[in-house]
């Protein structure tokens, strides 16, 4: 595995490895990587003949009074992760991704002012933005995204096709902890009381999936039988819950054949989310 931290000598890797006709499968992440990034990059390598990771804390996603700077960081164990099945890890730095006279950003509308984009105003331009710049140093065939971060996904297939990029986006499933919690880095902000009550979001999910096969498929019933849920939670803070059109992220009334149920919800002060599609037969 090559360590390269410098934008100009990744671009020439690249360019040789393109030259010789390599397929090239990328994996964008924040680090201190868990299962939930591991299968990404495991299916990659079954993929693609060459695997390309990153890991940048992408400041331009963080709100001013988010949680940038404490974001939980591992480089060492990042790297040892990493090895197993990736051809190149790529380092950048946030000075080297943005100069000084840095004044281009990506910007993708509506899909990206809703649910996730409205509790953290600048937090999806900030993403399609690295997410270009990257996908241009990088120049992959796949890039892999998980159905986490669902909001995510479809804004950055949105772009893709907007853009006309010569890249094919892969949204693969999520991974959970054994007990139904959805694998986030930011799991480790929790104490121990938090850890327990954070299991909230994925007993909401399954309700809503209860809720559907009897037959509620009204979506206000079923997000307010959900809310109450969440709401028995003492630590719990319901940032959004909705239920939307899958590909559109357009409200829903009724469920009738495919339906995405994505929330976020504050345990303490971390932000946790979560999402699964139910469909009806
Ligand atoms: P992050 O490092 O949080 O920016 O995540 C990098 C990539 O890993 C994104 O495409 C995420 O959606 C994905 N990811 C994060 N957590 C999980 C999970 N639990 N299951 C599947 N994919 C995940």
């Amino acid at each position: 595995m090559k360590v390269v931290k410098n934008i100009g000598f990744l671009q020439n890797e690249v360019a040789k490895l393109k030259k010789n006709g390599k397929t090239i499968g990328f994996v964008p992440t924040m680090g201190y990587l868990h299962e939930g990034h591991l299968s990404l990059i495991r299916r990659a390598r079954k993929d693609c003949r060459v695997v390309v990771v990153s890991i940048f804390v992408n400041p331009m996603q963080f709100g001013p009074r988010e949680d940038f700077k404490r974001y939980p960081r591992d480089m060492n164990n990042d790297v040892s992760l990493c090895r197993m099945y990736t051809d190149i890890l790529f380092l950048p730095n946030a000075k080297t991704m943005y100069s000084d006279d840095f004044l281009t950003t990506v910007e993708v509308s509506r899909i990206g002012d809703i649910f996730c984009g409205a509790s953290r105003p600048a937090h999806f331009k900030g993403v399609t933005t690295v997410v270009n710049k990257l996908f241009n140093i990088v120049l992959p065939d796949v890039a892999y995204f998980g159905q986490k971060d669902v909001q995510q996904a479809i804004i950055i297939k949105q772009m893709v096709k907007d853009l006309n990029m010569p890249v094919k986006i892969k949204v693969l499933p999520i991974v959970r902890e054994h007990d139904g919690l959805a694998m986030s880095s930011r799991n480790s902000y929790l104490n121990n009381r938090e850890r327990e009550e954070a299991i909230a979001l994925y007993r909401a999910l399954i309700l809503a999936k209860q809720l559907v096969s009897k037959g509620t498929i009204n979506c206000h019933v079923v997000i307010s039988k959900i809310r109450s849920l969440i709401k028995k939670v003492k630590t719990a803070r319901i940032d959004y819950i909705g239920i939307v059109n899958p590909k559109t992220l357009l409200p829903l009334k009724t469920i009738t054949k495919e339906a995405l149920v994505l929330l976020a919800v504050f345990i303490g002060k971390t932000r946790l989310i979560d999402n699964t599609i139910i469909r009806r037969r």
